[in-house]
């Protein structure tokens, strides 16, 4: 679901990626002089040229590790990452010999921004941080190796699917990977498979929760030495505010959306009674498992379950595509064709030479859809295994926003290379992606008109049951990790806590009792790998924010989920000046670059899903004695 853009992704998906908080401590000023203002410049004009040499290195071994894996490219690319982040830690440390210096903006911008730059601080006790490092690296590691193997071999129809391994020696017994549990998920209407599914992956877990205690102690003594009250504290000082201010904008706009979700959520739990009946209770939280998705963040796959019974016939792009018989170059083109139509130029011949469009038959491939930024200037690339389908024509146009966000803040100093702040980044790919209309597609020549505006509650519906349905999660990974590391959360109450966010804020229910046994948190990829989480939250918002103000600037009238922005050079003039300004400034002057507002706006999902809400809410009037909201 989420695109990972290579750019500066200091925690990718390599195990390896922790190994280098083995930095040495700081001791930077070997001559012993005081050190002044102007010695902080030249420090970060060398810092810049260090940190941009090891950024590029890292590209380029990454790009060759995900485009040819083998045992070689994989631990080059983890050599590059170690010496990436070790760069970074190490530049991070010299510079507190000008903690307390006035500085001027520009270099103390900077110098913030290198020390928020690696989400792990590590404590400079050498014992300590070798401790950390192997913590961290074994909780990433487990989580990517782990398979369910029931002790049941497992039914015909998952036994028949491929991609699974049978154990050696032993009978039957065949063992589930994440991919094969998440099909399941997808896929199976049963509601105890499922079940079994859902547990099944919950397994991986409990093996690091004593492993994530001791990891929390630690990390927060980093954060303590880097001046931080905590990690989490660390993770909310990268917006451009205080750490609490942060906490309070995040619960401000989760109350913007939380009707929404709450007739989203009431709707759906009516449809599912339907078809599971009482284990689907009236009122009150869903149960995890049947909302089509192991985290139950994104609920797409039950769209056939929950879809309204009058949708309007609509159109089948990926028929036309393949009528026209598009290759994946043209589908492309198209993304291309969009960003041109705005007045970005077209893409660098290299993207062309350079970029992994399909998916090749004679060697393993990451085939994960991502723009890259190989030397931070021209050279961009997508890699992405191309299918001739609607899907990816609107992941597309995604991705090559990232490239186009990439493109435009280059010419900014290395440290400012990066969007305004972490949501940024994928909101520009999803709010482009927002204008891929069916009027759109009328423009281009690819349907013959617009479906009717009767389709419009179903193509609305679909989009909800991601875009909707992920904001409560997006919101309580963090929650639940900003109350670990400040401790008001301690680790003999882990799941207990995670269980109270997940029904407070989803509404939602662990299909079977769950005890400190457990460690369901630790079942999310983000929380194993400590991967920050509000950017997804703030994505999601940021993006209808957007894209409401682009169509306004276009002088558009009617309903949001009907205007395109393709074609319009005075938008795109606007927004290429949001996307130059790079992470140069704090994030409210970039968001007002492009919105003319300061601050990050909830109504606009609101606007658009404003026709989806008022049919919600009377189809859940119809539903007698059933409440809407969560408690
Ligand atoms: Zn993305």
């Amino acid at each position: 679901m989420k695109k990972t853009i290579q750019f500066r992704c200091l925690l990718g998906s390599h195990s390896l990626a922790l190994a280098t908080m083995l930095f040495t401590a700081c001791s930077t000023n070997p001559t012993g002089s005081k050190p002044a203002a102007d010695d902080a410049e030249t420090f970060m004009t060398r810092a810049e040229k260090r940190y941009l040499a090891a950024t590029i290195k890292d590209g380029r071994a990454s790009w060759v590790q995900s485009n040819f894996i083998t045992n070689d490219t994989e631990s080059i690319a983890a050599d590059a990452k170690e010496n990436l982040i070790a760069t970074i830690k190490e530049l991070a440390d010299e510079s507190r010999q000008f903690n307390g210096l006035q500085l001027s903006p520009d270099v103390a911008r900077k110098i913030k921004l290198l020390k928020l730059a690696v989400p792990l601080p590590a404590p400079s006790n050498p014992a300590e941080r070798e401790e950390l490092t192997r913590i961290a690296v074994n909780m990433e590691s487990e989580y990517g190796k782990f398979e369910y193997c029931p002790e049941q071999p497992a039914t015909d129809a998952a036994a028949a699917k491929p991609g699974q391994k049978s154990g050696a020696g032993e009978a039957k017994k065949k063992c589930l990977s994440l991919g094969d549990l998440e099909t399941t998920m997808a896929e199976s209407r049963d509601p105890e498979e499922l079940k079994r599914a859902w547990l099944g992956w919950h397994k991986v877990s409990p093996q690091y929760r004593k492993d994530y205690g001791r990891f929390v102690e630690l990390a927060n003594k980093g954060a303590n030495e880097m001046g931080f009250k905590d990690v989490g504290a660390m993770w909310r000082s990268n917006y451009d505010m205080e750490p609490d201010q942060f906490a309070a904008e995040m619960e401000r706009l989760w109350l913007q959306v939380k009707p929404l979700y709450d007739s989203l959520h009431t709707y759906v739990r009516a449809r599912l009674r339907q078809k599971y009946g009482d284990i689907v209770p009236a009122n009150g939280p869903i149960p995890a498992h049947l909302l089509g998705n192991m985290w139950s963040q994104s609920w797409g796959n039950v769209y056939d379950i929950v879809k309204p019974a009058t949708g309007a016939p609509t159109y089948d792009l990926t028929k036309i595509l393949v009528a026209k018989k598009t290759d994946a170059k043209q589908m492309a083109r198209y993304g291309e064709g969009f960003f041109t139509s705005l007045g970005f130029d077209p893409l660098p011949e290299t993207f062309w030479q350079r970029s992994l469009f399909t998916k090749p038959q004679d060697r393993a491939v990451v085939c994960h859809a991502s723009a890259w930024d190989i030397d931070n200037q021209k050279d961009v690339r997508l890699k992405m295994c191309i299918k001739i389908n609607d899907e990816d024509f609107q992941t597309i146009h995604h991705e090559l926003g990232h490239n186009y966000y990439q493109m435009a803040y280059a010419p900014q100093p290395p440290l400012y290379q990066n969007s305004a702040n972490d949501g940024f980044h994928e909101a520009i790919g999803d709010a482009i992606a927002l204008s891929v209309t069916p009027e759109y597609l009328k423009q281009i020549g690819l349907i013959a008109a617009a479906p009717p505006e009767s389709a419009d509650i179903g193509l609305l519906m679909k989009l909800a049951l991601d875009k909707v349905a992920f904001l409560p999660f997006g919101y309580l990974v963090d929650q639940w990790r900003w109350k670990v590391f400040s401790s008001e959360i301690g680790p003999g109450d882990y799941n207990r806590a995670w269980w109270e966010l997940r029904e407070k804020y989803q509404n939602i229910s662990p299909p079977t009792l769950r005890s400190e046994m457990d460690f369901d948190a630790g079942a999310k990829y983000h929380v194993a790998a400590n991967v920050p989480y509000a950017r997804y939250f703030l994505a999601h918002i940021l993006q209808f924010q957007f894209h409401r103000s682009m169509c306004r600037d276009a002088g558009y009238k009617g309903p949001l989920n009907r205007c395109s922005i393709y074609g319009n050079k005075q938008v795109g003039e606007k927004l290429k000046k949001m996307l130059e300004i790079g992470q140069s400034r704090p994030w409210p002057e970039a968001l007002k670059a492009l919105t003319g507002e300061e601050k990050m706006d909830a109504t606009a999902i609101i606007d658009y899903f404003a026709p989806l809400k008022t049919w919600l809410d009377e189809q859940n009037k119809a539903q007698p004695g059933e409440d809407g909201g969560s408690k």
